[in-house]
């Protein structure tokens, strides 16, 4: 390998140290300065892969994997990219059990990166034998010499982001970070990342975006795990409908929920005024920050760092085609549809 030269041995070289851009127009009314750390510059376009590269290179440390093993995961789809192109270059074996919610898109190319995929639906509880958890742990104990990532559950998927994310920040904002903006999910990126931050200076802000229809921040604020809370949403890889260990709810200052319609509408408000072409949950983070500004939460001194989880493409048909706009009713008096076609 010649970094020096931007020559690599594998792609996998290529995961971690994603850039950091300065947001110029979407947060132009707010105080404070306001970065992204945009995830899509990974070689699997998100954040998972910083999780995928670590969790198996910690199983082949341990002697667990051996060439030619299964790897089995539930994933959203941006894990299970991540597990397939580090399985590819490793020679594993890789299983995903993915939810109906996911995008064609995401589905096709997982399995255009060689993995098995078996499609489960979405809105079945967590212990329904069809539920994606329940598929995947049944393949885990039917295929011998199979290690199951179970990113929900296992510690170094936070682990993963206290040794990468989190020193990457704040060596880019040069110890200057007041406040750290995540969605969460298996809460893996905001808590690795937030506690190494806290730990470097315990005064920084980490806020977690969660979605209506999730149990995170409501189990944040009350301890309490309220089922009534759970409804189906449309974002995909953001808030949970059980409460997963690989979040550290106390590294989390505080939580905010944003909705499906003003998250596509900043999604695709991202694109057109910053250049950046990005995935749902980065207008959902986003969304937030406009909420938080509103709120008062930041001032002239914040530097906010908003983590960018993935890359635009894989919403094609849903966040950035018009049609799935209209047909969610995403378009009112409020949210224009796009003016920028020209019909004949
Ligand atoms: N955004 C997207 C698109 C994701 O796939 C995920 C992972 N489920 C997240 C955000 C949340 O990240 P984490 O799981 O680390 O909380």
């Amino acid at each position: 390998m010649r970094e020096d030269l931007q020559v690599f041995d594998n792609v996998l070289q290529l995961i971690g140290n994603t850039p950091l851009i300065h947001l110029n127009r979407i947060t132009q009314d707010f105080e404070g300065d306001f970065f992204a750390k945009v995830e899509a510059f990974n070689p699997g376009h998100s954040t998972k892969d910083r999780i995928a590269l670590h969790i198996i290179e910690e199983a082949e440390k341990k002697g667990i994997l051996k060439p030619g093993d299964t790897i089995i995961e539930t994933t959203s789809g941006n894990t299970g990219f991540s597990i397939a192109m580090v399985s590819i270059i490793k020679g594993y074996e890789c299983i995903l059990a993915v939810s109906s919610k996911s995008s064609k898109d995401k589905i096709d190319m997982l399995r255009s990166m060689g993995a098995k995929v078996y499609v489960c639906p979405a809105h079945v509880s967590a212990d329904d034998p069809r539920s994606y958890y329940q598929v995947a742990k049944r393949m885990h104990d039917e295929i011998k010499g199979s290690v199951y990532i179970n990113q929900y559950f296992n510690e170094l998927n936070i682990e993963a982001h206290y040794k990468s994310t989190g020193p990457e920040i704040w060596k880019q904002t040069e110890g200057k970070i007041t406040h750290l903006v995540a969605c969460s999910g298996t809460g893996g990126t905001i808590s690795g990342t937030a506690k190494f931050l806290k730990e470097q200076n315990p005064n920084i802000r980490i806020i977690g975006i969660d979605a209506y229809g999730s149990v995170l921040k409501k189990y944040h604020e009350t301890g309490e795990f309220d089922s009534t809370e759970i409804y189906p949403y449309r974002i995909e890889g953001l808030g949970k409908n059980l409460i997963p260990t690989a979040t550290d709810f106390e590294s989390i200052d505080k939580f905010v929920k944003v909705s499906d319609e003003e998250s596509a509408h900043t999604a695709r408000e991202l694109a057109k005024t910053e250049g950046l072409f990005v995935g749902y949950t980065s207008g959902a983070a986003v969304q937030g920050v406009k909420q938080l500004a509103e709120e008062g939460e930041f001032d002239e001194n914040s530097k906010v760092v908003v983590i960018f989880p993935d890359h635009g493409s894989r919403y094609m048909s849903k966040v950035y085609s018009d049609d799935w706009m209209n047909e969610q009713g995403f378009f009112d008096s409020k949210h224009e549809k796009s003016t920028n076609r020209i019909e004949f």
